[in-house]
């Protein structure tokens, strides 16, 4: 169980907003991270920014900053939003980081030399939004001419003399990989759009901007073998998987092979379902054209409307994660984006929905359970830590089934829901616990036990539950850490965590999946109960 494990987010546009779909891929890509370190596992999770667009270049300029100061500020703004967030990261590259333009720069001319990437005229459909080429039949009919499909924007007629990838070449092998490896990209839906997509024939691509004639777009990193061209962003931001984990290519300050070599290739790209072309067709023909191993697994997630309707940075309708925070928390929004939406389909946001989620599984559930059987148990046993006997009244089922039956003796259903990026799952399993564990004070009845002046059983009973509520505190701590070391900490089981460090140095209090399971030796120390969900309300309009 020791194996390395390398997950990675698709990384940012700085030139606007996070919005909350963006937040809904990091925070999911950080709660499989959790998980594989809580399993011992040595993790890498990689997430940061993709900077050289021309969008990036434009808004610089409207801002009246150098690319790289703009970037600079907004990478920062970002980075700072995702530790609000509590996304325990490993690195944050910037695909302006030195490291990765000398990893960039060396796996393209590997590719000329190859004889994978040639030079030609070209005429084509871009978008600038999308900063891609569309043939015809991908486009919408619009007022003006075609249309992106996306952006309902008019797709600007370009031509130039670029570089381009053979990525016909690769169209044979992909098919057979495809077929090959049936697990590749998941969910299975997507797998029909992009193997279709290859059935069609594939076109090679332009890695290249000519960037000389147009003075305002020389942001990016030149191509080594003719650097009046800059590298195409799609082909500069997809290497930064492999700068990240230290791709020891020749100049790479960074580069560290037994490194590489012990966490590439990638166990998970976890990216939104729009790019699953790039990641599955564009980045497998790259990675073989250098020799490159490809990642095992990319896991396409769909997007999270806002009040029923398509976020969309051009029409402005936007949520931020900073924006939810500040009305409801952390814990409120991690809970929320994971919980009540399907990871692998589209999800929605509404400040009602967050409310009424966060209060019926956070406070109503989870918290009452803590708060009633720690107050309880200080009230019955004044503070020492009552001991699981195991004499229950009659015909009822104990905490230890009920453990069993919705995580696992072992946590296997979380492991499953993990394997299978079944996020709400999890969640999903973790509340019928809790609400199981509020069942079993409902049946057992520990006031009438004290009551009756059956105090064996009382202690059973209680003892029961407060090693439910250390479970439930260990199955928490993926989806959201602050509340999971709450609750550890309210029933003095924080010494069950392992101290782990990130690359970036930050340290993790991380409960290990090996201290789930029914222990009814395990020795408490609680504390005065405290709320440990408060209960949201809406903001007023
Ligand atoms: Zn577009």
């Amino acid at each position: 169980m020791n194996k390395p494990f390398y997950i990675t987010t698709a990384i940012a546009y700085p030139n606007s907003k996070m919005h909350v779909g963006f937040g809904w891929e990091v925070i999911g890509s950080d709660v499989v991270a959790r998980f594989r370190r809580m399993e011992g596992r040595p993790v890498f999770f990689s997430t940061g920014t993709d900077e050289h667009s021309q969008n990036v270049e434009k808004a610089a300029l409207k801002a009246g900053l150098s690319s790289k100061e703009y970037c600079d500020q907004q990478a920062g703004e970002i980075r700072a939003s995702m530790e609000r967030m509590d996304i325990a990261y490993d690195r944050f590259i910037r695909t302006s980081d030195p490291d990765h333009e000398k990893v960039c720069q060396y796996l393209v001319e590997k590719a000329f030399k190859a004889g994978d990437v040639y030079k030609q005229k070209y005429e084509g459909l871009y978008c600038e939004s999308c900063e891609v080429f569309y043939t015809e039949k991908e486009t919408a009919a619009g007022a003006g001419g075609p249309e992106c499909v996306t952006h309902k924007l008019p797709l600007k007629r370009v031509s130039e003399e670029n570089y381009f990838f053979k990525l016909s070449k690769y169209e044979e092998k992909l098919k057979a990989h495809f077929k090959a490896n049936p697990g590749f990209l998941a969910p299975d839906f997507r797998r029909n759009e992009v193997t279709s997509f290859i059935e069609q024939g594939l076109k090679d691509f332009s890695v290249s901007r000519f960037s000389v004639s147009r003075t305002s777009f020389k942001w990016g990193i030149p191509l080594p073998f003719d650097p009046q061209h800059i590298i195409y962003v799609w082909y500069d931001a997809l290497i930064n998987y492999l700068s990240a984990v230290k791709y020891p290519a020749p100049g790479n300050p960074n580069g560290d092979e037994a490194f590489f070599k012990k966490f590439w290739p990638c166990d998970v790209h976890i990216i939104g379902k729009d790019i699953t072309r790039f990641h599955t067709v564009y980045w497998p023909a790259m990675l073989w054209s250098a020799g490159i191993e490809l990642p095992k697994n990319v896991f396409a997630h769909g997007f999270i409307n806002l009040n029923g309707e398509k976020m969309s940075k051009t029409r402005g309708n936007i949520v931020t994660p900073d924006e939810v925070m500040a009305d409801f928390g952390a814990i409120a929004l991690r809970w929320y984006l994971l919980s009540a939406n399907t990871f692998s389909g589209d999800g929605n946001y509404a400040d009602q929905d967050i409310v009424l989620k966060c209060n019926a599984d956070l406070s109503n559930n989870m918290g009452n359970l803590v708060n009633r059987v720690v107050s309880m148990s200080l009230k019955y046993f004044e503070g020492r830590s009552p001991v699981d006997a195991g004499k229950l009244p009659a015909g009822i089922e104990g905490v230890p089934a009920r453990l069993t039956k919705h995580l696992g003796a072992k946590g296997e259903q979380l492991s499953a829901a993990i394997d299978a990026f079944d996020l709400s799952g999890y969640c999903a399993r973790v509340v019928e616990f809790s609400m199981s564990l509020n069942k079993f004070i409902d049946e057992t009845k520990p006031w009438a036990l004290a009551k009756s002046g059956d105090k064996e059983t009382l202690e059973s009973v209680l003892a029961q539950l407060l090693e439910g509520i250390r479970n439930l505190g260990i199955a928490l701590w993926p989806v959201v850490p602050a509340a999971s070391d709450g609750i550890l900490a309210q029933i003095g089981a924080e010494g069950i965590c392992e101290s782990q460090k990130l690359a970036t140095g930050r340290e993790l209090k991380v409960p290990l999946l090996s201290r789930l399971g029914y222990d009814a030796k395990f020795a408490l120390k609680l504390s005065e109960p405290k709320p440990l969900f408060p209960r949201l309300e809406a903001p007023k309009e």
